[in-house]
């Protein structure tokens, strides 16, 4: 009897062997479907095999395997899953914990743990993908968290990462005059010659882009200057170029843009000073603005302003009309909030205020998805409804082309054709 069982076990096991894996397929049935371009569609599905798109068209037009699972979407959206452009994920809001605080006093561990929160919640809002600019003191714990969730262990977005980030020596935080002891500075220090070791140092411990402060408040009056000298700048960029590697300047000053810009930097974080001609040198060169207008907000909310009950702050003012600008001057506008300045899973914050700010629904939605896949080189793999590219999908009660705060109505949530939220929309 048991000699006949242990046949029977390596039979079954060598069928399993032989047998070709039963394809799994998938069929998305949306109410309407934006594909990451201009175009919204009825009537129309995606099907999905395994991790990857392999088809989307009118129902009647798509080929559907026998034993497809099908899935509808009453009155819902479906998108490509969201790419957030600008974020840190092992940072917390300020009005929580302050910066300063974070950085000195929080354990790398303490960040960690709570960065795995903060990954869960930014991929249940329907952000499938994230450009993390560079973990604020937390060393290189952005590389080992894409680790953890591209085996499985804890749910999160597609992460690409900048590590440690770059300052000049003495430019950045936490100020050592506020201290009577040297402190640890919330990015790594380099400067001349130093920086081409520095970037290749990063590179090497899993930094995909070089995030570089190209100025920040070390001014007489505390108010932001330069950084970089163009020679420095030009070796930054040469070296990481060389290696495939983009660069991302945080930059709020016109000359701090200017020199960045020059350089040839990717994108343009911040960029409030900017004037018409430094937009104007931007949407010439192709390069992107991440215009961070959540965390400005934010910010001015944690420091006693109460919006809608008190007129704009001068900040926020100059913050209007330098994006209004940039939109005049058709700069490439990246999705990109500074999440982790304001709360995790809150993205769509700044798709609204864009809308607030002046831009139409539908170019915040494409900004949000094929935009920052093209600025960011993804584009073959993210950032559209089409065949061959990841099954990363996101759908969404109403319609968010006409109101983009649908886009917080998160019903379904698919990461390579894995699904991590599923819900009933509500009445
Ligand atoms: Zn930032």
């Amino acid at each position: 009897m048991r000699m006949l069982h242990r046949i029977f076990v390596r039979f079954i096991f060598i069928i399993a062997i032989f047998l070709p894996a039963q394809a799994q397929y998938t069929l998305l049935l949306p109410d309407q479907l934006f594909d990451g371009h201009n175009t919204v569609r009825k009537g129309w599905g995606v099907l999905i095999k395994e991790d990857r798109i392999v088809g989307v068209g009118p129902i009647s037009a798509l080929e559907i395997p026998k034993d497809t699972r099908q899935i509808s979407f009453p009155n819902q959206t479906l998108l490509p899953g969201l790419i957030e452009g600008h974020s840190h994920v092992l940072l917390h809001p300020y009005n929580e914990t302050t910066w300063n605080e974070q950085v000195l006093n929080e354990t790398e561990a303490e960040r960690v743990v709570r960065a795995t929160n903060h990954l869960k919640a930014s991929l249940l809002a329907g952000f499938t993908t994230l450009r993390d600019l560079g973990t604020e003191g937390a060393g290189y714990a952005d590389w080992g968290l894409k680790q953890a969730i591209e085996k499985e262990i804890i749910a999160g977005p597609r992460l690409f990462i900048a590590s440690k980030a770059i300052i000049a020596t003495g430019s950045y935080a936490p100020k050592r005059t506020g201290f009577a002891y040297e402190v640890p500075q919330g990015a790594e220090e380099a400067d001349g010659q130093h920086l081409i070791q520095v970037v290749r140092d990063q590179i090497g411990k899993g930094a995909e882009w070089i995030k570089i402060y190209a100025d920040y408040r070390w001014g007489l009056q505390g108010e932001a200057k330069p950084t970089f000298t163009s020679e420095e700048w030009h070796d930054i960029v040469a070296t990481a170029s060389s290696a495939g590697r983009m660069v991302s300047a945080h930059a709020a000053t016109e000359e701090g843009m200017r020199r960045a810009i020059e350089a040839g930097v990717r994108t343009i974080e911040h960029g409030d000073a900017g004037t018409t001609t430094v937009f104007q040198n931007m949407a010439d060169k192709h390069v992107a603005l991440c215009p961070t207008l959540a965390a400005v907000e934010a910010i001015a909310q944690y420091s006693g302003w109460k919006k809608g009950q008190e007129p704009d702050p001068p900040r926020i003012k100059a913050k209007k009309e330098s994006f209004k600008n940039a939109l005049r001057q058709k700069v490439p506008i990246c999705m990109g909030s500074d999440v982790g300045v304001f709360s995790h899973g809150e993205n769509v914050k700044e798709m609204e205020l864009m809308v607030e700010y002046g831009m139409a629904p539908l170019d915040v939605l494409i900004s949000a998805t094929s935009g920052n896949a093209e600025i960011f080189g993804l584009e073959r793999q993210l950032g559209s409804i089409k065949p061959g590219l990841w099954a990363d999908l996101v759908a969404v009660s109403g319609d968010p082309t006409q109101h983009i705060s649908d886009l917080r109505k998160t019903t379904f949530v698919m990461k390579g054709g894995k699904i991590y939220l599923s819900v009933t929309p509500k009445p």
